[in-house]
């Protein structure tokens, strides 16, 4: 399958030449591009022989625009016009983002975040968009040629808001997304983890300042997250604080203000880095106002000031195990991911944890980019016959129905691209219009799911309750973007939406949803019984006192006072919350209203006899038959 036009229309490529895309990992701290040449997947360096590039973009008052190490610089010189880790506000609007803890100003508006710089409002995406920028004239400079295809890699709990501004952002660059791939999907992936190895794998990514922990279990080339989580406030700028405050004491340090604290930091994470592969460290450090940091550090100390850290991804790790219902021995390979992942105490604990050693062949630093080079080869033709590898949606997706139940539409975990339709009907006579509300999550209920969108479908002509055919349709592109359609089918009425940024969630809402729909099942359950006894009640009270309306003439006193009677006791069982005794009352109404249908039936078709068209009486009369529930 070729995604990618290489040549000139009406030029057909030459059989032997390969079509080249890029794998990109835009990640918070750093970020990496790669490409498979000569059958090989690397990371490709700057003119300096770097391969890491800060994720920091520097809007400077004199106009220039600076990306990585160069803007990163001026990071406590210039704060305001250097935005760094802009991934973590990717996706979200101006009120989901805590403007006291970021070191920028922001543009009072609604929508989506944007802060104020020396070059005016910038959002996360023109800031992505500006690294994405970076990488792509790298790639252009190493391979003699500009390469527009890329695969680029999200956290698995990214939303849908979240990824279409990451796609928002290649756009900007002028890349064409051959996918969005999740990073420990890339990650498995760059292990050759999806030629054929079925199983569960682990990946433990910790980066600069988050941790992700993923379970994924692979089968028939698919790879589906079976749980994530992690802590989006833990990462390797904890141990360089951790380390600081050690030197700190050690050299009789207080008071330090922000620029002695920022070159201690730095001092501290080079250490932190060195001790990777040395078992111990001199730290000379002058803070230029005549003090200064003289110290040796060993790797056991440095252990010891950072062991809670440690300790901490271990508790994490655990917890999403536990989420998956995964014991350790069930996981097949355990892929680490994220510079800090370097450290020896990490690798150690991952290794205690599972009574094994994890895969640490590729470096940490670069699988994930090398994973998104590998898609980014086969997506663009080059696979021969490989599979082409799939992805799953992380949450389901649904619609509300009548009494804020959730109706599944695509279920979790289904592999992308994917497309179903579902039908629907109106609840009341004459009802010319439907709400149709998007959701997403694990729960019955929408109030405890994630509202995704809202629109209506108008011009249903109007007919009596339940006769309208609504047919919804939910389209996941291959990016996992949701559009949802509407259609009456007697009518041709139509309706559409796309699922377009609006707020965002945290990793850890996502995770939190996950959880609570597995706790909540049963509760969930017996209020999905409730709901739905509910509504059955009262669609067949609706339907009864129309029809006593429209046909009274039929019924005799002790009919009537029976009829009334059992919708009393509808009422009244309604007024309770044991679904069963709903049930049951509902039942009675329907007995007792039997005899009436019947007559009703009769003089109908003695209308219909008459001269009337037998279809459009039908409609009238058509009872509201439970639908069938599976
Ligand atoms: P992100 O995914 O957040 O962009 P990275 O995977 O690039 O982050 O990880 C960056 C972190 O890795 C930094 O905290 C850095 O100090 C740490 N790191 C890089 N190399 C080493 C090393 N040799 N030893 C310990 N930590 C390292
Ligand atoms: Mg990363």
């Amino acid at each position: 399958m070729a995604l990618l036009q290489i040549s000139e229309p009406g030029q057909s490529p030459d059989p032997h030449q390969r079509r080249v895309a890029l794998g990109i990992d835009l990640g918070t701290t750093h970020s990496l591009v790669a490409v498979v040449r000569s059958g090989v997947a690397e990371c490709l360096p700057d003119s300096e022989g770097r391969v890491l590039l800060p994720s920091a973009v520097r809007y400077a008052p004199d106009g220039s625009i600076t990306v990585g190490w160069d803007a990163l610089a001026w990071r406590i010189d210039d704060p305001h016009n250097t935005v760094v880790s802009a991934k973590r506000l990717m996706g979200r609007s101006a009120a989901d983002v805590d403007a006291s803890a970021l070191p920028y100003v922001l543009e009072p508006r609604e929508g989506i975040v944007a802060l104020r710089t020396a070059h005016g409002a910038k959002t996360p995406i023109d800031v992505a968009a500006d690294i994405l920028r970076a990488l792509r004239q790298r790639a252009a400079d190493a391979l003699g040629e500009d390469v527009v295809g890329a695969v680029i890699t999200v956290p698995a709990y990214f939303d849908d808001a979240q990824r279409q501004a990451t796609k928002d952002a290649a756009r900007l660059a002028g890349l064409s997304v051959l996918r969005l791939i999740n990073e420990p999907t890339a990650a498995a992936v760059a292990y050759g983890l999806d030629q054929g190895a079925e199983g569960v794998y682990a990946v433990f990514d910790l980066g600069g300042g988050t941790f992700d922990v993923s379970v994924l279990r692979l089968s028939r080339g698919v790879f589906e997250v079976i749980a994530t989580g992690g802590d989006t406030a833990l990462g390797g700028d904890d141990f360089d604080a951790r380390l600081a405050d050690l030197l700190a004491r050690r050299a009789g340090l207080v008071g330090l203000d922000v620029r002695a604290r920022a070159a201690l930091l730095a001092a501290a994470r080079r250490a932190k880095e060195a001790l990777s592969s040395a078992p111990q460290v001199e730290v000379a450090l002058d803070l230029g106002d005549g003090r200064r940091v003289d110290a040796r550090v060993t790797r056991d100390e440095f252990a010891a000031c950072s062991a809670e850290l440690t300790a901490r991804t271990v508790a994490l790790l655990d917890s999403v195990l536990r989420d998956a219902a995964m014991p350790a021995d069930a996981i097949a390979g355990i892929v680490l991911v994220g510079g800090s992942t370097r450290m020896p105490v990490v690798r150690q604990a991952v290794r205690t944890y599972f009574g094994r050693a994890p895969l640490t062949d590729l470096d940490p630093d670069q699988v994930v980019a090398i994973g998104a080079a590998r898609q980014a080869h086969a997506l663009a033709g080059n696979a021969g016959d490989d599979p082409l590898l799939l992805d799953v949606i992380p949450l389901s997706l649904g619609l509300e129905t009548m009494g804020g139940l959730v109706e599944r539409v695509i279920a979790r975990n289904t592999t992308i691209p994917t497309a179903r339709a579902q039908d629907f009907t109106t609840f009341k006579d004459g009802q010319t219009a439907i709400a149709i509300h998007v959701v997403q999550g694990e729960r019955e209920l929408v109030s405890a799911c994630r509202s995704l969108a809202r629109f209506e479908l108008r011009g249903i002509p109007p007919m009596p309750a339940g006769a309208a055919r609504v047919r919804v349709t939910f389209q996941v592109d291959a990016d996992g973007l949701l559009e949802v359609s509407a259609q009456e089918l007697g009518s041709g009425a139509h309706a559409q939406v796309a699922v377009k940024p609006s707020y965002g969630l945290s990793d850890d809402a996502i995770a939190d949803m996950l959880r609570a729909g597995h706790a909540e099942a049963d509760a969930d359950a017996r209020q999905r019984a409730l709901r739905e006894e509910q509504v059955e009640a009262e669609r067949l009270l609706d339907a009864t006192r129309g029809a006593m309306h429209a046909d009274a003439d039929l019924l005799d006193d002790p009919a009537r006072d029976r009829i009334h009677a059992a919708m009393a006791a509808i009422a009244a069982a309604m007024r309770g919350d044991d679904h069963l005794a709903i049930r049951a009352a509902t039942a009675a109404l329907a007995q007792a209203t039997e005899g009436f249908a019947a007559q009703r039936m009769n003089r109908s078709i003695r209308q219909a006899l008459a001269g009337r068209s037998v279809d459009s009486v039908a409609d009238q009369i058509a009872p509201n038959p439970r639908e069938s529930k599976d």
